[in-house]
């Protein structure tokens, strides 16, 4: 089976066994934010935002998206906003990456590393050349990992 065929393949079937959980928010919201002032808000932080992972949903609140980048842990977003729902500094992305190991190549027989280099923190550890899992204490869910998987294997949950 060719590696497009095994894409195609583990995507269709990987996909009924991701999660569904809900959106993850930007850094820095104290843990009784409940962005209620997005709604009135124009919405700096999305501008502010070096990596453009900050979007909106249809009430002005702000979730990210891991599609294209990460999260560099800049500290804009919560410089931007002013109305002061990002606000603690130290309290970053609450989520964590999940791999959906029916999808994941080298979890079936097919060497990939993608997701390797781009995990600063070391938190995807491959067992010999396959099979890569992540180690929650390490992770930070900054999401890098998340673009680079060639089949969508990794989502960041909450
Ligand atoms: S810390 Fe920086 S990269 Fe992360 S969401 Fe905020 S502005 Fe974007
Ligand atoms: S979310 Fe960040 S820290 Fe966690 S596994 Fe992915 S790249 Fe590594
Ligand atoms: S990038 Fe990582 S999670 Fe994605 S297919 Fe390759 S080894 Fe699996």
């Amino acid at each position: 089976m060719s590696i497009e065929t095994r894409r195609g393949f583990f995507g269709a079937l990987g996909s009924l066994f991701k999660e569904n959980r809900g959106p993850i928010r930007p850094p820095y919201a104290s843990i009784a934010a409940t962005f209620t002032e997005c709604r009135s808000c124009e919405g700096m932080c999305v501008s502010a935002c070096e990596e453009s992972i900050i979007h909106r949903d249809e009430k002005g609140i702000p979730f990210l998206d891991f599609k294209t980048n990460g999260c560099s842990d800049c500290h804009k977003c919560m410089e931007a906003c002013t109305s002061n729902v990002l606000n603690e500094p130290d309290r970053f992305i609450q989520g964590r990456a999940r791999i959906t190991t029916m999808m994941c190549m080298s979890h079936h027989d097919t060497i990939c590393f993608a997701c390797k280099d781009p995990c600063m923190e070391n938190a995807i550890v491959f067992q010999g050349m396959f099979n890569p899992v992540i180690i929650p204490e390490k992770c930070t869910a900054c999401g890098y990992c998340v673009a680079v998987c060639p089949n969508a294997a990794i989502e960041i949950v909450s």
